[in-house]
């Protein structure tokens, strides 16, 4: 008998979410702040992202006629308001993803409180978007950090590694949603060059195929499969070839449902029966007991 790890809506068999981390020089205006005085070269290779990777991106995205989620960090969208608007104007769901990409290791619990309000005003002044999700820079997550998404209000994060399929992270407040991410499907490693480092830029052929094993082989699992790519990384010619020929060898697949983050998250938080109609695996004790009553959404 097949039993069916995880129940996806109208008998889909697994989840498929582009997402794109818009950090610009964010990231390393937080982790360099003394080098990103002086140095061009490292602020023109992000500026890349804003410049040229994101009209890439959406125009990659208009012809798959795929919505994505963007993760923006409150820097990115005062500093680069344009692409971020374009971004919005083209009906991709928007997260949040700190102000100055603060890497939250570095931060105590109030510093992380503070960070996460003034990310959550830029995007609601700026842009009029309250995100229903929360990536952390660098997927570094403090253990307090989901009570402070749940009571900021987000619905999900999408920055942890513990399952291939959403689950629930125990809060104080109750269970946060996890769109959980992995470092195999992250651009990053596989392409970032890192000066003097002895990383090689991968082969878009050996990523195309590397990535397309881990959706075949997740699809039978239920899995959700999340890329996370970057602007400034991914939104090189030949990597944006490589996305387009991966969503047409993933269209290749009967029963994906490619969605967003935040759908995905919906989708969960409405609390699915196991379709094989045995408790789902993936449940903490806490969550099953909320979804003894009648299917429907449990909170927001
Ligand atoms: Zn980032």
């Amino acid at each position: 008998m097949s039993a069916v790890r995880y129940p996806w809506p109208s008998g889909k068999t697994s989840a498929a979410v582009l997402s794109f981390d818009f950090d610009a020089e964010s990231g390393f205006l937080f982790r360099e702040p003394e080098k990103a005085r002086r140095s061009l070269g490292d602020l023109e290779e992000r500026r890349f992202g804003p410049r040229v990777g994101v009209d890439r991106i959406l125009r990659l995205l208009d012809r798959l006629k795929l919505r994505a989620t963007f993760f923006i960090p409150g820097w990115t969208v005062e500093h680069h308001f344009e692409p971020c608007r374009r971004i919005r104007d083209a009906g991709h769901e928007i997260g949040a993803h700190g102000n100055v990409h603060e890497a939250l290791g570095f931060l105590d619990e109030a510093q992380e409180d503070r960070v996460m309000r003034e990310q959550l005003e830029i995007l609601a002044g700026r842009l009029g978007v309250r995100p229903a999700g929360y990536r952390s820079p660098s997927w570094d997550v403090n253990v307090w950090t989901p009570d402070l998404l749940k009571r900021h209000g987000f619905l999900y994060d999408s920055s942890l590694m513990g399952n291939d399929v959403p689950y629930d992270v125990p809060t104080s407040q109750g269970p946060l949603t996890e769109v959980p991410v992995q470092w195999l499907l992250d651009d990053a490693p596989l392409f970032r060059h890192v000066y003097g480092s002895t990383n090689a830029i991968a082969d878009p052929g050996r990523v195309l195929q590397m990535w397309s094993k881990e959706f075949s082989a997740m699809h039978p699992e239920n899995g959700c499969f999340v890329l996370t790519c970057h602007p400034f990384v991914s939104g090189r010619a030949s990597r944006i070839a490589l996305l387009e020929d991966l969503v047409t060898f993933m269209r290749r697949t009967r029963g994906v449902w490619f969605t967003t983050c935040e759908e995905v998250a919906r989708w969960h938080a409405s609390g699915p029966a196991p379709a094989s109609g045995r408790p789902a695996a993936t449940r903490p004790p806490s969550a099953s007991r909320a979804r003894s009553g009648a299917p429907g959404p449990r909170r927001r």
